[in-house]
């Protein structure tokens, strides 16, 4: 039987010191896999401005399993996985960071789910009380609103640890929208999905993650703003509000002036309520407008309108 390949997909950015010492870790896992398993691993240089390119090259020249993309700038990790996944036509794609955070292992056990019949194996954290108090708190709020307002559910606690067949990887590669998130993409993909529960480790160097809370805030809106229009409909919901408050306060106000005469309103409530009636329509015609900015958004991203999992007799 022959071997079945698979890429180790490093995204790489500020490690000099850790791109020999998670390559030295690989080749300890390697003879366990050598039997049914051909591999080639994958660094991708996202810029770094340190000596991380000349140490991947250094690696490379011993070792022709070794294979080495260098971006031309710094385009964040998500991007820089990307591009890995995209160079290679093999089985299977094992994307892990190069810090040495994620445990290498465990790459047995994710090709053994994988040899079972799953698609997508992927790494979930127990708890993160590693995590400092604060990323820990805005971390599941941001879950939190993310799936009270969107249709797509994100699993808390995964990571971009995770092992990708090449049906999905066929299909991960046709996603065209820019502003990607990995983890959220191969979820929205579907397929059978297992989740391997280990918990992260400290890096291997003593360097700090490149990920800032201004980095992370961003991946955050962009997730929210790339699945859920629930932010572009909320402001018609408002619109439909202050119109239908208002339009009942006119009438009480007219009401009480041809009638009543009990409260006894001022012109000038009635122009102020006009006012608010118009505010209301406009923002109800943001609304509208929102929707159709939505459909256009949809149209660009140009997701795949439908995943094929199996085919039968083709
Ligand atoms: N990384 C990258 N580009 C970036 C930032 C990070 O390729 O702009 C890589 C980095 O080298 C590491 C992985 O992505 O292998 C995770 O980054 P980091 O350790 O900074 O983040 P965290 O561990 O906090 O998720
Ligand atoms: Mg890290």
């Amino acid at each position: 039987m022959s071997k079945k390949l698979v890429s180790i997909v490093l995204p790489t950015y500020k490690e000099e010191k850790n791109v020999s010492l998670i390559y030295q870790e690989l080749l300890k896992v390697f003879p366990q896999i050598k039997e049914k398993y051909d591999y080639e691993i994958i660094y991708i240089n996202d810029g770094s401005p340190d000596n991380t390119w000349e140490e991947i090259v250094k690696i490379c020249e011993k070792d022709p399993k070794v294979k080495a993309i260098n971006l031309s700038r710094n385009f964040w990790k998500e991007v820089a996985i990307s591009a890995g996944i995209s160079e290679t036509l093999w089985d299977a794609v094992i994307t892990l960071d190069s810090d040495g955070q994620h445990p290498v292992e465990m790459l047995s056990s994710f090709l053994d789910e994988w040899e079972k019949w799953y698609d997508i194996v992927y790494n979930k954290r127990p708890n993160i009380e590693w995590a400092s108090f604060i990323k820990n708190i805005s971390s599941k709020l941001f879950y939190f609103i993310f799936n009270l307002i969107s249709d797509f559910k994100l699993e808390p606690g995964t990571t971009d640890y995770r092992l990708l067949d090449r049906k999905v990887v066929n299909y991960y590669i046709k996603f065209q929208e820019k502003n990607r998130l990995y983890r959220w993409l191969t979820d929205w993909l579907g397929f059978n999905k297992k989740a391997l529960i280990f918990d992260a480790q400290k890096r291997l160097d003593d360097g700090v993650s490149s990920y800032s809370y201004k980095k992370l805030f961003n991946l955050a809106v962009n997730s929210l703003t790339s699945f859920s229009m629930f932010p572009l409909k909320l402001v018609g919901y408002l619109g439909f509000f202050i119109t239908f408050l208002s339009s009942l306060l006119l009438v009480l106000i007219l009401w009480d002036k041809i009638f009543l005469n009990f409260f006894q309103f001022s012109n000038i409530a009635i122009v102020i309520v006009l006012n608010t009636i118009l505010i209301g329509v406009v923002l109800m015609s943001l609304g509208l407008i929102a929707l159709y900015i939505w459909k256009i958004h949809e149209e660009v991203l140009h997701r795949p309108m439908f995943i094929i999992k199996d085919k039968v007799n083709f």
